[in-house]
């Protein structure tokens, strides 16, 4: 609850700070923020793993590489470190015998860099199996807000969040661009597209990579909105669901992100938040935002796929035909292992096709796509992400599916550049848009 009270302005001005630490990366700085991090709820899971290495035979990196390096919890040497040094039972005395760890130096910090950003997608499949409940997956983000306030973070993330608070978009996609796909849509659709509208029910989010790359997912909610009878409605200002600050490890950056459509949402008095086909920002609007922000909302968060499934389910949303490929489903991590969200996605899965396979290992244990926790917008970890794609592709090869359906739009570009990188053909759908092109023409269309 650090943020308690915290004005927007006040968020904006931490969160540049962060961004500043990039023009100078201060090892002693680090040592203090890890030391920070490693307080008692840390501690208590750092002393509790017993190196089983059930967490190295879960995690992608590792499988694919075989390099002890990528052990998850060997992630967290920097951390454990800390913990040993500043806040571990006898350290006075181990300190005057020589028995605790030294600080890390700056080699040492970009070293870790490397494990604790390019080569986690803090997808969670190892907190999944840790026989010993250990957060992995949380504890690497805390290792990232240690990383990230000190200058150690990569610089493509903070770059990516300076643009996300200098313009709103971790690629600068401002409004005018968003405008004109709405443009479009609409002529596409015929319908009419809300934006601004104080009162309506649901606040539509859009992450960038929707806007830019899959804007049709725009049109698709027009039209399953107009069939069901929503009254929802997209902010001009406050629109972006994507936050780098997650990626970044960075709770003021996150906060400060997040605030925009929080006020976005309370300018417009909506009830509901939609958190779009992006996992991330899901992670971030549902769970973390008013820890981070030091308040409740005054709305609820759904996720899309939970109010297609609703909607469905009341009757309002109705869809005739099926697809005949055989589909199979990519699991989002942050939707499905980290948020709970599986079974709405299956039963609006079975809704629109007629040859649903599921992968092996799919729901809580599936494979993250490579490009999760912010891996994706790294460029020097690209390499290294086609590589841990293996795993995804040996789930997805096993069901023989001729196309590939998932509700995360930045998961769908990561596979299609990965499934274009192995030579494969399998097109990659969102499954709004599925469910748009099943929409029964018959009912609704208001
Ligand atoms: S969170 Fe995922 S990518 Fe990160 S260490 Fe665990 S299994 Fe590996
Ligand atoms: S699975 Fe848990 S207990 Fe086993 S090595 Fe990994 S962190 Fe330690």
């Amino acid at each position: 609850m650090e943020n308690l009270a915290a004005t927007p302005a006040a968020l904006e001005q931490r969160a540049r700070a962060v961004i500043a630490s990039l023009a100078a990366p201060d090892a002693r700085k680090a040592a203090q923020a890890f030391a920070a991090q490693a307080g008692r709820d840390v501690a208590i899971q750092l002393e509790a793993c017993v190196n089983c290495g059930q967490c190295a035979e879960a995690c992608h990196f590792h499988i694919v590489t075989g390099d002890p390096r990528y052990t998850p919890v060997y992630k967290l040497r920097p951390m454990l470190r800390a913990y040993q040094r500043e806040r571990a039972p006898f350290r006075t005395a181990r300190k005057l015998l020589g028995l605790t760890p030294p600080e890390p130096s700056a080699q040492e910090l970009t070293a870790w860099s490397e494990l604790l950003y390019d080569s986690c997608n803090l997808c969670g499949r190892c907190t999944l199996v840790c026989p010993m409940g250990i957060d992995i997956a949380g504890l690497v983000r805390r290792a990232r807000e240690a990383m990230s306030v000190a200058g150690f973070a990569p610089p493509d993330l903070y770059k990516a969040a300076q643009r996300a608070l200098d313009t709103g978009s971790p690629v600068g996609v401002g409004w005018p661009a968003l405008r004109r796909q709405i443009e479009i849509q609409e002529t596409e659709t015929g319908l009419k597209v809300p934006v601004d509208v104080a009162g309506a029910d649901y606040l539509v989010v859009l992450s960038s990579m929707e806007i830019i790359g899959y804007s049709e997912v725009i049109g698709a909610l027009a039209r399953v909105f107009s069939q069901a009878g929503v009254s929802w409605t997209i902010p001009s200002v406050g629109f972006e669901a994507t936050n780098v600050g997650v990626q970044l490890g960075s709770r003021d950056v996150a906060a400060a992100l997040l605030a925009r459509i929080v006020e976005a949402a309370d300018r417009l008095r909506v009830k509901y938040v939609i958190s779009p086909e992006c996992g991330h920002a899901y992670s971030a609007l549902r769970w973390e935002g008013p820890n981070l922000l030091g308040r409740p909302y005054a709305f609820k968060v759904v996720q899309i796929t939970e109010l297609l499934d609703q909607l469905t389910r009341e009757g309002r949303l109705r869809t005739r035909g099926k697809d005949a490929r055989r589909l199979t489903y990519h699991d989002p991590c942050q939707i499905v292992r980290r948020g709970g969200v599986a079974e709405a996605p299956r039963r609006l899965m079975h809704g629109v096709s007629g040859n649903f396979v599921e992968m092996p290992a799919a729901g809580a244990e599936s494979f993250c796509c490579g490009g999760g926790g912010g891996v994706s917008a790294i460029h020097r970890a690209e390499k290294l992400r086609f590589a841990a794609f293996a795993c995804k592709k040996r789930q997805v090869d096993a069901t023989g599916a001729e196309a590939l359906v998932t509700s995360c739009s930045n998961c769908r570009n990561v596979l299609e550049e990965a499934i274009d990188e192995y030579g494969m053909t399998l097109p990659v759908l969102g499954l709004t848009e599925l469910v748009a092109q099943h929409l029964d023409p018959g009912v609704g269309q208001r």
